[in-house]
């Protein structure tokens, strides 16, 4: 055995995993991570910086960042009578909700293909992950086969994205009440999307008391600054609270994301022309040949091309310098997938053009 001792000491089902991969985008135009695409004007990175210059780094942050969650509250329209928990991003949140009621043998249930991390995270901290497929043809949810699973796992948390990552749809909320009245444990209904929807959870948050709805502002514009929000009954989010590592939202993150939210405004503008734009990108892509699209709710769009060519079209976008999400081989039903973040009109434009070309040189399908 080499001195590093790694068989011996690293937990086998850590030794078993990757690193969370994320791509290099270079100079590549960035339409693979739901970001948003909108940068901030003069003057309101002027007014920011004024913020920042403020902030005495010498000191802690404001353990409770209580300025920043009244903030929250306020400009989402949180019930008043709900907790609210703050994650470095999203993902910290899912880590906190899962420290505190891992054990052995305990399961996390979400539906496959979804987001990666409620796995990863069941993992980390030595839970059972079972995932329901949705079903193959289009993603949708197969309400009868999850609320069976629910009730042979009883799992200690559901997970479910509304809408869903990487599918883009959202599954319908009455069977999410079904599963909110068949789990005997916490339901999480994780709303990163929610400046690319009407649908959400959060007026009904306080009729259940095991509802946890999870939030994040990466995806309306502020990704950079790592902060996930998560609202619901004050006596779970008390108990969660605990597992927080204290000053965990630094206070340029404090600051910065409560004035960005003084000027919400400006985010709403930007996430409305997203929305208006990912309608305007689906119509333009259905009319080319060789892409199957799925109807999405989010920020970004799924397409799954011939089988075989998912490759060949990542690769031939990141040629023409576009950088998409490829997903062949990440999951079994997401075989031939790719996943395009909706960027600003020019950037439509060019990754339209892009295809087009790839079009014309038989990239996408054989037949010309
Ligand atoms: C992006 C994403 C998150 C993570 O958001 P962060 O706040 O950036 O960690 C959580 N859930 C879903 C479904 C996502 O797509």
């Amino acid at each position: 055995m080499s001195d590093f001792a790694i068989g011996r000491w690293v937990r086998p089902e850590i030794r078993a995993m990757s690193a969370y991969h994320v791509a290099d985008p270079g100079d590549l135009l960035k339409m693979d991570m739901m970001e948003n695409p909108y940068t901030w004007n003069g003057a309101l990175r002027e007014a920011w910086s004024e913020r920042l210059r403020a902030i005495d780094v010498n000191r802690y942050p404001d353990p409770q960042a209580r300025a920043l969650k009244q903030r929250l509250g306020e400009a989402f329209a949180i019930p008043p009578e709900a907790g609210i928990l703050l994650g470095n991003g999203s993902d910290e949140l899912i880590q906190m909700i899962l420290m505190t009621v891992a054990r052995p043998g305990r399961v996390v249930l979400s539906v496959d293909p979804g987001f990666v991390m409620y796995r990863l995270i069941a993992t980390f901290t030595g839970m059972d992950y079972v995932g329901v497929p949705l079903r193959a043809d289009d993603f949708s949810l197969d309400t009868e086969a999850l609320l069976d699973a629910i009730e042979r796992h009883d799992p200690a948390v559901v997970f479910l994205a509304y809408p869903n990552n990487p599918t883009g749809n959202l599954f319908p909320a009455e069977a999410i009440r079904r599963v909110l009245d068949a789990a005997s444990g916490l339901v999480v209904v994780d709303e990163a999307y929610a400046p690319f929807t009407d649908a959400s959870f959060l007026p009904e948050l306080m009729a259940h008391p095991r509802l946890l709805v999870m939030r994040t502002v990466s995806k309306m514009g502020l990704a950079g600054l790592r902060l996930g929000y998560l609202a619901g009954a004050p006596e779970w989010i008390a108990e969660l609270d605990k597992t927080r590592l204290p000053f965990n939202i630094n206070s340029l993150t404090q600051v910065s994301a409560d004035f960005a939210l003084e000027h919400k405004a400006e985010l709403d503008r930007q996430t409305e022309a997203i929305r208006a734009q990912r309608d305007e990108l689906f119509t333009r892509l259905q009319a080319l040949d060789g892409l199957r699209l799925y109807p999405s709710e989010a920020n970004f769009i799924l397409a799954r091309t011939a089988p075989g060519r998912a490759d060949a079209v990542h690769h031939g976008l990141r040629e023409h310098g576009i950088l998409i999400k490829n997903l062949h081989g990440a999951h079994p039903m997401l075989a031939d997938c790719l996943r395009i973040t909706v960027g600003t009109p020019d950037e439509n434009q060019a990754l339209l053009a892009a295809l087009g070309e790839l079009i014309s040189d038989g990239v996408l399908a054989d037949d010309r």
